[in-house]
Protein backbone atom coordinates (compact mmCIF):
# COMPACT_ATOMS: atom_id res chain seq x y z
CA UNK A 1 0.00 0.00 0.00
CA UNK A 2 1.16 3.64 -0.93
CA UNK A 3 2.38 5.49 2.06
CA UNK A 4 -0.10 8.53 1.36
CA UNK A 5 -3.23 5.69 1.80
CA UNK A 6 -4.71 4.97 4.93
CA UNK A 7 -6.66 2.36 4.41
CA UNK A 8 -7.68 0.13 1.07
CA UNK A 9 -11.67 0.48 0.61
CA UNK A 10 -11.99 -1.40 -2.68
CA UNK A 11 -9.36 -3.69 -3.51
CA UNK A 12 -8.28 -4.46 -7.07
CA UNK A 13 -10.14 -8.44 -6.95
CA UNK A 14 -13.09 -6.20 -5.37
CA UNK A 15 -12.87 -3.41 -8.82
CA UNK A 16 -13.06 -6.47 -10.83
CA UNK A 17 -15.72 -7.99 -9.24
CA UNK A 18 -18.13 -5.34 -9.37
CA UNK A 19 -17.13 -4.26 -12.64
CA UNK A 20 -17.96 -8.01 -14.17
CA UNK A 21 -21.54 -7.87 -12.55
CA UNK A 22 -22.71 -4.42 -13.23
CA UNK A 23 -21.62 -5.40 -16.92
CA UNK A 24 -23.67 -8.49 -16.69
CA UNK A 25 -26.76 -6.64 -15.32
CA UNK A 26 -26.31 -3.86 -17.58
CA UNK A 27 -26.17 -6.55 -20.09
CA UNK A 28 -29.12 -7.81 -19.49
CA UNK A 29 -31.47 -5.22 -18.71
CA UNK A 30 -30.89 -3.63 -22.41
CA UNK A 31 -30.84 -7.14 -23.94
CA UNK A 32 -29.57 -6.67 -27.16
CA UNK A 33 -29.92 -2.60 -27.49
CA UNK A 34 -27.13 -0.10 -28.31
CA UNK A 35 -26.81 2.12 -25.52
CA UNK A 36 -24.76 5.19 -25.68
CA UNK A 37 -22.79 5.15 -22.76
CA UNK A 38 -21.53 8.49 -21.82
CA UNK A 39 -18.53 8.90 -19.61
CA UNK A 40 -17.97 11.94 -17.16
CA UNK A 41 -14.47 13.02 -17.50
CA UNK A 42 -11.95 12.60 -15.69
CA UNK A 43 -13.14 10.83 -12.85
CA UNK A 44 -14.93 8.61 -14.38
CA UNK A 45 -12.69 7.21 -17.39
CA UNK A 46 -10.95 4.11 -15.40
CA UNK A 47 -14.34 2.53 -14.61
CA UNK A 48 -16.04 3.02 -18.25
CA UNK A 49 -13.36 1.92 -19.85
CA UNK A 50 -13.71 -1.03 -17.35
CA UNK A 51 -16.89 -1.64 -17.75
CA UNK A 52 -17.58 -0.98 -21.50
CA UNK A 53 -15.73 -3.98 -21.94
CA UNK A 54 -17.71 -6.14 -19.30
CA UNK A 55 -20.77 -4.94 -21.32
CA UNK A 56 -21.90 -7.31 -24.02
CA UNK A 57 -23.94 -4.67 -26.31
CA UNK A 58 -23.46 -2.36 -29.14
CA UNK A 59 -22.07 0.57 -27.33
CA UNK A 60 -21.19 4.05 -28.36
CA UNK A 61 -18.87 5.99 -26.56
CA UNK A 62 -18.24 9.87 -25.43
CA UNK A 63 -17.66 11.60 -22.98
CA UNK A 64 -18.66 15.11 -21.02
CA UNK A 65 -17.16 17.03 -18.66
CA UNK A 66 -18.99 18.92 -16.01
CA UNK A 67 -18.54 21.12 -13.57
CA UNK A 68 -20.54 22.31 -10.14
CA UNK A 69 -20.48 25.78 -9.18
CA UNK A 70 -19.14 26.55 -5.53
CA UNK A 71 -15.58 25.63 -4.65
CA UNK A 72 -13.83 22.79 -4.59
CA UNK A 73 -15.05 20.65 -1.53
CA UNK A 74 -18.41 20.98 -1.62
CA UNK A 75 -20.83 20.73 -4.50
CA UNK A 76 -23.90 23.67 -5.41
CA UNK A 77 -26.98 23.34 -7.36
CA UNK A 78 -25.71 24.15 -10.46
CA UNK A 79 -24.14 22.53 -12.81
CA UNK A 80 -22.47 24.19 -16.11
CA UNK A 81 -21.34 21.23 -19.15
CA UNK A 82 -17.84 22.37 -19.54
CA UNK A 83 -17.40 19.74 -22.72
CA UNK A 84 -20.57 18.58 -23.92
CA UNK A 85 -20.94 15.07 -26.04
CA UNK A 86 -20.79 14.97 -29.62
CA UNK A 87 -23.39 12.07 -29.82
CA UNK A 88 -27.09 13.35 -30.83
CA UNK A 89 -28.86 11.00 -27.98
CA UNK A 90 -32.28 11.28 -29.39
CA UNK A 91 -34.15 8.47 -28.87
CA UNK A 92 -31.37 6.41 -27.98
CA UNK A 93 -30.66 4.23 -24.88
CA UNK A 94 -28.26 6.72 -22.94
CA UNK A 95 -26.26 5.59 -19.89
CA UNK A 96 -24.16 8.09 -18.23
CA UNK A 97 -21.48 6.33 -16.02
CA UNK A 98 -19.91 8.24 -13.16
CA UNK A 99 -17.13 7.51 -10.69
CA UNK A 100 -18.84 8.73 -7.22
CA UNK A 101 -22.00 10.46 -6.12
CA UNK A 102 -21.84 12.29 -2.98
CA UNK A 103 -23.91 15.18 -2.76
CA UNK A 104 -25.79 14.31 -5.81
CA UNK A 105 -25.84 17.39 -7.11
CA UNK A 106 -23.47 16.47 -10.26
CA UNK A 107 -24.78 13.41 -11.78
CA UNK A 108 -28.48 14.48 -10.92
CA UNK A 109 -28.26 18.03 -12.58
CA UNK A 110 -26.35 16.09 -15.83
CA UNK A 111 -29.09 13.60 -15.66
CA UNK A 112 -31.73 16.05 -16.16
CA UNK A 113 -29.70 18.49 -18.60
CA UNK A 114 -29.24 15.34 -21.14
CA UNK A 115 -32.84 14.13 -19.87
CA UNK A 116 -34.06 17.62 -22.06
CA UNK A 117 -32.63 15.99 -25.27
CA UNK A 118 -35.13 13.59 -25.51
CA UNK A 119 -33.64 10.17 -25.03
CA UNK A 120 -35.02 6.98 -25.35
CA UNK A 121 -34.18 6.06 -21.92
CA UNK A 122 -31.58 7.40 -19.61
CA UNK A 123 -29.97 5.78 -16.90
CA UNK A 124 -27.11 6.45 -14.29
CA UNK A 125 -24.03 4.01 -13.32
CA UNK A 126 -21.97 4.72 -10.16
CA UNK A 127 -18.96 3.12 -8.90
CA UNK A 128 -19.13 4.45 -5.46
CA UNK A 129 -22.15 6.17 -3.91
CA UNK A 130 -21.80 7.97 -0.80
CA UNK A 131 -25.72 8.08 0.64
CA UNK A 132 -25.36 9.34 3.51
CA UNK A 133 -23.94 12.80 2.03
CA UNK A 134 -26.64 12.91 0.06
CA UNK A 135 -28.57 16.42 -0.25
CA UNK A 136 -30.79 15.72 -3.43
CA UNK A 137 -33.15 13.51 -3.33
CA UNK A 138 -31.17 11.05 -6.49
CA UNK A 139 -31.08 7.53 -6.40
CA UNK A 140 -28.24 6.71 -9.34
CA UNK A 141 -29.70 3.20 -11.20
CA UNK A 142 -26.75 1.47 -10.61
CA UNK A 143 -24.17 1.06 -8.16
CA UNK A 144 -20.64 -0.54 -7.66
CA UNK A 145 -20.14 0.16 -3.88
CA UNK A 146 -21.72 2.48 -1.10
CA UNK A 147 -18.54 3.90 0.60
CA UNK A 148 -19.08 5.79 4.38
CA UNK A 149 -18.28 9.24 3.97
CA UNK A 150 -14.45 9.69 3.62
CA UNK A 151 -11.98 11.65 0.83
CA UNK A 152 -11.17 8.53 -1.42
CA UNK A 153 -8.52 8.42 -4.25
CA UNK A 154 -7.58 5.74 -7.03
CA UNK A 155 -9.70 4.08 -10.01
CA UNK A 156 -9.72 7.33 -11.80
CA UNK A 157 -10.43 9.62 -8.41
CA UNK A 158 -7.90 12.36 -7.79
CA UNK A 159 -6.49 14.24 -5.39
CA UNK A 160 -5.38 17.60 -6.49
CA UNK A 161 -5.28 15.73 -10.04
CA UNK A 162 -2.82 13.61 -8.27
CA UNK A 163 -3.24 9.47 -7.78
CA UNK A 164 -5.96 8.60 -10.60
CA UNK A 165 -3.95 5.81 -11.38
CA UNK A 166 -3.90 3.91 -8.35
CA UNK A 167 -5.53 -0.07 -9.15
CA UNK A 168 -7.84 0.29 -5.89
CA UNK A 169 -10.00 2.55 -3.97
CA UNK A 170 -8.23 4.41 -1.44
CA UNK A 171 -8.73 7.14 1.88
CA UNK A 172 -5.96 9.39 1.69
CA UNK A 173 -4.28 10.33 4.67
CA UNK A 174 -5.02 13.65 6.45
CA UNK A 175 -1.60 15.08 6.45
CA UNK A 176 -1.35 14.36 2.45
CA UNK A 177 -4.61 16.44 2.36
CA UNK A 178 -3.29 20.37 2.10
P1 LIG B 1 -21.59 15.57 -5.92
O1 LIG B 1 -22.11 16.59 -6.89
O2 LIG B 1 -22.32 14.28 -5.94
O3 LIG B 1 -21.48 16.14 -4.53
O4 LIG B 1 -20.10 15.36 -6.29
C1 LIG B 1 -19.65 14.45 -7.18
C2 LIG B 1 -18.23 14.78 -7.58
O5 LIG B 1 -17.44 15.23 -6.46
C3 LIG B 1 -17.56 13.54 -8.09
O6 LIG B 1 -17.76 13.36 -9.47
C4 LIG B 1 -16.11 13.80 -7.73
O7 LIG B 1 -15.49 14.56 -8.73
C5 LIG B 1 -16.18 14.64 -6.47
N1 LIG B 1 -16.02 13.81 -5.25
C6 LIG B 1 -16.96 13.56 -4.31
N2 LIG B 1 -16.47 12.76 -3.34
C7 LIG B 1 -15.19 12.49 -3.69
C8 LIG B 1 -14.15 11.69 -3.09
O8 LIG B 1 -14.29 11.06 -2.03
N3 LIG B 1 -12.97 11.66 -3.76
C9 LIG B 1 -12.75 12.32 -4.92
N4 LIG B 1 -11.55 12.19 -5.48
N5 LIG B 1 -13.71 13.07 -5.52
C10 LIG B 1 -14.92 13.15 -4.91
Amino acid sequence: MEKFVKEILVSPEAIAQKVAQLGQTITADYCGEELVLICVLKGAMVFAADLMRQIDLPIILDTIVASSYGNSTESSGEVIIKQDIKTNIKDKQVLVVDDIVDTGYTLHLLCEKLRQRGPKSLKSCTFLDKPSRRVVDFAPDYVGYEIPDAFVIGYGLDYNEQYRALPYVGIIKEEYIH
